[in-house]
Parts: C-alpha cells; sequence; structure tokens
C-alpha cells in the first residue's frame, strides 16, 4: 500500500449507467454525490484528473438503428447524451468546492469551451478537474475510445475504468460462477480473449500508446481513491 497516490495524472472512464444507480434511465442524484465525493478525495490528493463520461443511461446510438433508424444521427443523440452528463458531473464537483470545466468534443460555445489539448492543458495548469464530453466527436465510435484517445493525448498516466464489477474476470462474474479474476492481465490477452473490458478499439489505443487500463468497481465509495493508492481491488492492464 502506498501512502501516495501511484499516479499524478488519470482519466477517470464512467459509464452513462453508473449515474443512473436504481432508476433505470437518466441520473441519480445521490450516485452523482457519492461518486464525486470521491472525485474530490481523490483530488485533495494532489491527482489531477480528467473524467469521460458515457451517455447510456440517457441515449445509445444503437437503439436507433434497432428501431430502424440512421446510426449517424443516433450517434449524435448519444454524443449528447454525454453532455448532459458531464454538465451534470461540473455542477456537482463545483457545488463541492472543486475547479472543474466541461471540454466538449462536440462544439456547442454557449454551453461549454471546446475540446482542445491547448485548452486542457491551461485547465490542468490551473487546478481544474476536466470532464471531456461528447466522447471522441464522431459516429460509429464509444466513449470508451474517447477515454483511451484523450488519456493519450493529454498524457494521463493511467486510464481508470469504473464499472459493475471489481475487474477483469475471464467470463462475465454475474452469469458465470466459474469466472475467474485477473489481478493483471496485458491488453494483448485482453484482446486474444475477447474479454469484455472496453471495446477493443478503446484497448488497442491503450496498448499502443502504453496506457495502463485499471479496472475497478465504482459502486463502493472511496473506491477510486482506494485503487490510486494501490489499495484497492482491481485488474492492471499493462502492456
Ligand atoms: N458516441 C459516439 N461517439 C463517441 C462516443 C459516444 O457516437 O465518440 C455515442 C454512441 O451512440 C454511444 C453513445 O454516444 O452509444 C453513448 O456512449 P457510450 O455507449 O460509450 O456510453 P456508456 O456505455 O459508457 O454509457
Amino acid at each position: 500500500m502506498a501512502d501516495k497516490p501511484l499516479y499524478k495524472r488519470v482519466l477517470l472512464k464512467l459509464s452513462g449507467e453508473a449515474l443512473m444507480g436504481a432508476k433505470g434511465f437518466g441520473i441519480d442524484d445521490a450516485v452523482v454525490d457519492r461518486i464525486t465525493a470521491d472525485v474530490v478525495e481523490a483530488y485533495r490528493l494532489g491527482v489531477e484528473i480528467g473524467i469521460v463520461v458515457g451517455g447510456g443511461n440517457i441515449f445509445r446510438g444503437v437503439s436507433v438503428v434497432a428501431a430502424g433508424g440512421d446510426r449517424t444521427t443516433g450517434d449524435h443523440l448519444g454524443m449528447l447524451a454525454t453532455v448532459m452528463n458531464s454538465l451534470t458531473i461540473r455542477a456537482a464537483l463545483v457545488a463541492k468546492g472543486v475547479p472543474a470545466e466541461v471540454l466538449t468534443a462536440v462544439p456547442m460555445p454557449t454551453i461549454c469551451d471546446t475540446f482542445t489539448q491547448r485548452a486542457a492543458d491551461a485547465a490542468f495548469a490551473a487546478g481544474k478537474v476536466i470532464v471531456f464530453a461528447g466522447g471522441t466527436g464522431n459516429p460509429f465510435f464509444t466513449t470508451d475510445s474517447g477515454a483511451a484517445l484523450r488519456a493519450a493525448e493529454m498524457n494521463c498516466d493511467a486510464l481508470m475504468k469504473g464499472t459493475q464489477v471489481d475487474g477483469v474476470y475471464s467470463a462475465d462474474p454475474k452469469k458465470d460462477p466459474t469466472a475467474t479474476r485477473f489481478e493483471t492481465i496485458t491488453h494483448q490477452d485482453v484482446l486474444a480473449k475477447g474479454l469484455a473490458v472496453m471495446d477493443a478499439a478503446a484497448i488497442a489505443l491503450a496498448r499502443d500508446n502504453r496506457i495502463p487500463v485499471i479496472v475497478f468497481s465504482v459502486h463502493e465509495s472511496g473506491s477510486f481513491v482506494d485503487v490510486l493508492l494501490g489499495r484497492g481491488r482491481a485488474t492492471t492492464v499493462t502492456p
């Protein structure tokens, strides 16, 4: 166990579903409060934190395709959903006294600033938590890929993937009681075994840029800080 954080700058990826709690749709304020409290604690340790949040609690592009619609339009709606979640997280952080800024891949200047590496460098230099909204800004991608992309662009030391379970398993532990948990695994093995950690494009981007992916559960209070201090339960995906 370390008394100092293992990483100086991290990218925290949260799925949209993590924000909806037991509600089944949308945003549960109590969950946002708990997760942002963890982020505040990590911030107070001096960690530079970028956050990418998904939009699956509000909208997913594939649901439009399932209904016979156009994927690109659906993905635009999904990206807008990530902006709603991002604004919510920023507001919760600011309410807790932590400076935070949303930078979006999809320009909407009346609502928040547009992502550029320069703007993000300036925000980190000013001591802000950055919420990167809009995923990659392109259809046919996911916010997992957006998270890996921002982690690479911003030279993050780790990509912290907050999930429903406490690491990477050989199979879905909720469906298969014989599933075993990995303490560490390589990016290449995640891809070769087809493990559902993040989508393949995101894992490949992390692999090519030698960014470790730390997979942990966001359901327990304090888990983000525990993992940052090397005492939490997590799987480390290493180069
Ligand atoms: N999306 C997209 N491009 C991106 C990121 C997201 O088109 O770079 C859209 C896509 O429709 C996706 C939705 O936004 O389904 C929500 O993102 P995601 O599914 O990654 O959210 P999560 O599963 O993490 O909640």
